[in-house]
């Protein structure tokens, strides 16, 4: 079979679900430099299920660092020495005016904050500030129990996003002060509660092919609604090795989940300017249907006009959001 009957094997076989780890397998050992092939096949299938609309999305960090995790890449790590920001919660009209803003650019907008979890009295903040707000609202808040994910859900928000990080395996490699499994149960709670959830991982921490491929067929398992995608941004400080991952390295990344999770809006969040470069706009071309706009947690992105300019380029257009009103 030559690389093209291959790609059309592959669309088939994601557009039926049917993607197993052999054909994860096929992608891997996809040549990087016969990978406008493949793309053909993972832009088909994002065609398919999410048609020429992106679902980007917009950060506020509403509690920066002195975490008191380890995650080895994290900048906000009290274990990392990255000299990030140390801010206590941000007020309810800070917050509000983001929120506005994230709207009037036809934006969601995901309230996130350092820490295994915020406390009780900071979740009221939280739920108190976006109340009866419009938009969409969205939340990454930690390790958090059923009455916290009850409230939240009152007020309005409608995806909590929990990373797992990576596979089962690599995890205990970059975590040590809490458990993959507490993360999973996490990510039940927030389903279980009727939000959606958004929960994908970080790449180019060291981890293998093989790690990613596992990742990919566990996130599927768990039935996650949204998969953002990170690119490891070596912070100085953090505690691993930059990334030795070529831009089309990353790209096959992207492929392998857009055609893992074919009806699942997949997202290129941290790093996508930094290890994209020129080539960000092929990310749709290798399945990505969604984007983290408007800059991250400790570290600017393209901005808000770039990625509306590059999306118009591509002849895509937001997901429309004036049903949050
Ligand atoms: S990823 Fe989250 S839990 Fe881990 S160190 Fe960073 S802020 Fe803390």
């Amino acid at each position: 079979m030559n690389l093209f009957e291959t790609a059309a094997r592959l669309y088939e076989r994601s557009c039926a679900g049917q993607i197993d780890s052999g054909d994860l397998d096929t992608i891997i050992a996809w040549p990087n430099d016969d990978l406008p092939v493949l793309f053909g096949a993972t832009d088909m299938v994002r065609r398919k299920f999410h048609g020429n609309r992106v679902d980007p999305c917009s950060l506020m960090n509403v509690k920066s660092g002195a975490c008191s995790e380890d995650c080895a890449f994290c900048a906000q790590s009290s274990h990392s020495d990255t000299g990030v920001d140390v801010t206590k919660l941000a007020d309810a009209a800070a917050i509000r005016e983001k929120l506005a803003y994230a709207k009037s650019r036809n934006l969601p907008f995901c309230v996130v904050s350092s820490g295994r979890r915020l406390t009780p009295t900071q979740i009221t903040s939280i739920c108190d500030a976006l109340n009866g707000e419009d938009g969409e609202k969205h939340a990454s808040l930690g390790i958090l129990d059923d009455d916290a994910f009850a409230q939240l859900r009152d007020a309005g928000v409608v995806c909590y996003n929990h990373n797992l990080e990576a596979s089962r395996n690599f995890f205990p490699t970059i975590v040590s002060t809490h458990r993959r499994e507490d993360r999973v149960a996490t990510v039940k709670r927030a389903k279980a509660a009727g939000l959606k959830v958004c929960c994908g991982g970080i790449f180019g921490i060291g981890e293998s092919w093989k790690d990613r491929k596992d990742f990919a067929l566990e996130l599927r398992a768990l039935d996650v609604d949204t998969v953002p995608i990170n690119f490891f941004n070596p912070v100085p400080g953090t505690r691993i090795a930059p990334p030795k991952e070529t831009p089309l390295d990353f790209l096959k990344i992207v492929a392998l989940f857009r055609l893992a999770l074919p009806t699942k809006p997949v997202k290129v969040c941290g790093g996508r300017e930094l290890h994209l470069g020129g080539l960000q706009a092929l990310m749709f071309h290798a399945g990505a249907n969604g984007y983290v706009s408007g800059g991250y947690l400790t570290t600017q992105g393209a901005g808000i006009d770039a990625d509306d300019g590059m999306i118009a380029s591509m002849g895509l257009v937001k997901k429309d959001l004036s049903h949050f009103e």
